[in-house]
C-alpha cells in the first residue's frame, strides 16, 4: 500500500473496498486515496468514447449530455469572465488560458466562441486528434515537465476534474505553480467526497469513477491542504451550482442548497 500522497503517513482508515482496490482515509492529513492503484500508462488508450460529431457539440445537440456539457461549459467560460474582469482589468480578453487535461477540446471551443486565447494538453491522441481537427485547437500531449523546460506561462490555468486523476497532486500542483504568471489564477474542479450524492450512493458515486482513474477523493478541506502544498497560498472556494433548465426546478433548488453547504457533486477552487 502506497503512502499518503499529500503528507506521507501510512496509516490509513479503509473507506471503501472493491474488488481488490482499497479506498482508505489518512490518518495524518484526512486525504481519502487510492491505496493501491493500477498503472498509469494503460488505462488512458480508451477513456474517451467519442461516438459524436464536432457540431454536435450545442445547446441543441442531438446527444442530451453533450447540450448540457455545452451548458456547463457555458458558465465556466462566464465565471473565467467574471475573474478575469477582476484581474486583469485593462487586458479585456487579452489573457492566456490552458487547460490541463482538455480532453477532446469542448471547454477550449467554448472559450475560443469567447474570443478567449487558449491551448490545452492531454494523455489521449485520439482526444487530441478530434479537438484539432473539428475544432483547431492549439492542443498538445505535452507534460507539464516539457511546458516548464520551455519557460511557458500563463495566466490562467484550469483543471476540470483532473486533479483527481492524479497519482502525486502536490508534486504537479508544484509543476503547475512553475508555469503560472505572477498574478495568474488556477482553476480547480474535482469530484466531491462530502457531496450529499456520495452520502446516499456510496460505492455507486459517479464521481468516485474509482478504482480504474480517481486517485484522491477531495473534501473541501483536504483540496485546499493539498493546494497549499503544492504551492497556492492563497485559495478560495468558490462552488459552481451549475444549473441546468432542462433539470426542473427541485433539482436545482436542491443543488443551489446543496453548494451553499459545499454538498453539491462538485467543488470548485479558485488559488493563486
Ligand atoms: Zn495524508
Amino acid at each position: 500500500m502506497r503512502a499518503c500522497p499529500n503528507c506521507g503517513n501510512k496509516e490509513y482508515k479503509e473507506r471503501i473496498r472493491e474488488k481488490d482496490f482499497i479506498i482508505g482515509e489518512c490518518k495524518g492529513c484526512g486525504l481519502t486515496y487510492l491505496l493501491n492503484p493500477p498503472d498509469e500508462k494503460e488505462i488512458y488508450e480508451d477513456y474517451y468514447t467519442i461516438e459524436f460529431k464536432g457540431d454536435d457539440y450545442r445547446k441543441d445537440s442531438p446527444y442530451e449530455h453533450l447540450s448540457e456539457i455545452f451548458e456547463i461549459n457555458r458558465q465556466r467560460v462566464a465565471f473565467i469572465r467574471s475573474l478575469t474582469q477582476q484581474v486583469f482589468k485593462s487586458a479585456g480578453n487579452n489573457f492566456t488560458l490552458l487547460d490541463i487535461g482538455c480532453g477532446t477540446g469542448l471547454f477550449l471551443k467554448s472559450c475560443t466562441a469567447a474570443g478567449f486565447r487558449v491551448s490545452g494538453i492531454d494523455v489521449s491522441m485520439n482526444a487530441l486528434n478530434f479537438a484539432r481537427e473539428n475544432y483547431k485547437l492549439d492542443v498538445s500531449s505535452k507534460t507539464l515537465d516539457d511546458l516548464l523546460k520551455e519557460g511557458k506561462k500563463y495566466d490562467i490555468i484550469t483543471m476540470w476534474h483532473v486533479l483527481e486523476h492524479i497519482m502525486n497532486p502536490v508534486e504537479e500542483l508544484k509543476k503547475v505553480r512553475g508555469i503560472l504568471k505572477e498574478g495568474g489564477l488556477l482553476i480547480v474542479e474535482v469530484p466531491n467526497l462530502n457531496s450529499v450524492k456520495f452520502r446516499l450512493s456510496g460505492k455507486k458515486w459517479k464521481g468516485g469513477n474509482h478504482p480504474l482513474y480517481h486517485r484522491s477523493f477531495f473534501t473541501a478541506g483536504t483540496l485546499k491542504d493539498t493546494l497549499i502544498k503544492g504551492g497556492f497560498s492563497k485559495t478560495e472556494l468558490r462552488n459552481l451550482p451549475y444549473i441546468l433548465e432542462n433539470k426542473g426546478f427541485l433539482y436545482n433548488q436542491s443543488k443551489k442548497v446543496f453548494n451553499k453547504f459545499s454538498a453539491d457533486a462538485f467543488l470548485d477552487v479558485k488559488a493563486s
